[in-house]
């Protein structure tokens, strides 16, 4: 029975400082040190040796297996540490090979938009005037003159707030209300942001953004407002673009109209990109008196002119984006591209 341990224990030593990867090393320790191994078998079957044999064989195993698990060990973490040795070699980085370059973001198409409409009123002696987006009844419809029965007003295209007399606003011009009975007149402002409408298509969505101007003093004239509006166009367009004003009907101005630009493609004759030859850009008028007067100004001796722009139009405008709901899908795949 010696001989045979003796003999375990040296081929166990051969097999362990022969074995070069871990996987390897663990089946040796099960096949000498686990629960069906050579030692652990020896160990069972102690009963069937003669009485006085059985402690000096079972402190032999014992003892060889103390041993063998202390060589296990040693083994394992030498080959733990050639391994990770080999692994640092071959995953070296080579800190004098260029870079993968970081990826830049870049502003939203709505908002380069935007920051250039800003720039542009900016020059023109504009200041910018931000307002809440929660509005109240009065400054989002009855100071504008949007009568109490005005289909406007209609759940259908307002979103209320569980108090009726609340709702996000419909357009910026609450705003112009704002900034009037804030600062007074002579004013000179623009009022961009979001606006919220029930409206879900191609070309409408429930929030988009508005830019609304408003200019009062003594004696503004609808002259001012149409050479104000043809600059600012075109410097938006980078090009001599040509107007048309036509007559329309808004509560707040009096008169007002839609300012229509010519097709630049086909210079008004009408082709694919506009159809009639004209693109609808922004509605605008003269303010009406008792918009002023809800403000607290004398509206006779004060007159002003206001004008609204649709950002996001624009930004269609500018880019050659057919889908508005494109402009707030946030896929970066699309918003990559400016
Ligand atoms: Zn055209």
């Amino acid at each position: 029975m010696q001989d045979k341990l003796t003999n375990i224990l040296r081929t166990a030593k051969q097999q362990i400082a022969a074995s070069d990867d871990l996987t390897v090393l663990d089946q040796l320790r099960v096949q000498y040190l686990g629960k069906s191994g050579e030692l652990t078998k020896i160990l069972k079957n102690l009963g069937n040796l003669i009485p006085e044999e059985r402690p000096k064989v079972g402190a032999k195993v014992n003892q060889i297996k103390t041993q063998l698990k202390d060589l296990l060990t040693e083994r394992h973490t030498s080959l733990q540490n050639a391994a990770l040795d080999k692994k640092l070699q071959n995953e070296k980085i080579d800190v004098t090979l260029p870079g993968r370059g970081g990826h830049l973001g870049s502003a939203h198409p709505v908002t380069q938009v935007k920051n250039r409409m800003i720039d542009i009123f900016s020059r023109m002696g504009f200041s910018i005037v931000e307002g809440p987006e929660i509005e109240d009844e009065y400054h989002n419809f009855t100071a504008l003159n949007i009568s109490e029965h005005h289909p406007a007003r209609a759940a259908s295209d307002t979103f209320y707030l569980n108090d009726d007399r609340y709702l996000l606003r419909t357009q910026t011009s609450p705003v112009q209300i704002r900034a009037m009975e804030k600062y007074g007149v002579p004013i000179r402002v623009i009022t961009p942001g979001k606006v919220f409408r029930r409206d879900y298509d191609a070309t409408h969505v429930p929030m988009f953004h508005q830019m609304e101007g408003l200019l009062v003093d003594e004696k503004t004239s609808f002259a001012d407002l149409k050479g104000l509006l043809h600059n600012f166009l075109n410097e938006f367009f980078e090009q001599d673009v040509v107007l048309r004003f036509r007559p329309s009907y808004f509560p707040f101005t009096e008169p007002s109209a839609e300012v229509d630009l010519q097709c630049a493609m086909c210079e008004g004759k009408g082709c694919k990109l506009c159809g009639s030859g004209w693109l609808e850009v922004l509605g605008c008028g003269m303010v009406h008196p008792s918009v002023l007067e809800s403000a607290g100004i004398d509206s006779e001796k004060y007159t002003g002119f206001a004008f609204g722009i649709g950002i996001d139009r624009f930004a269609m405008r500018s880019y050659k984006i057919n889908d508005l709901r494109l402009l707030f899908d946030n896929d970066v795949r699309f918003l990559e591209q400016f």
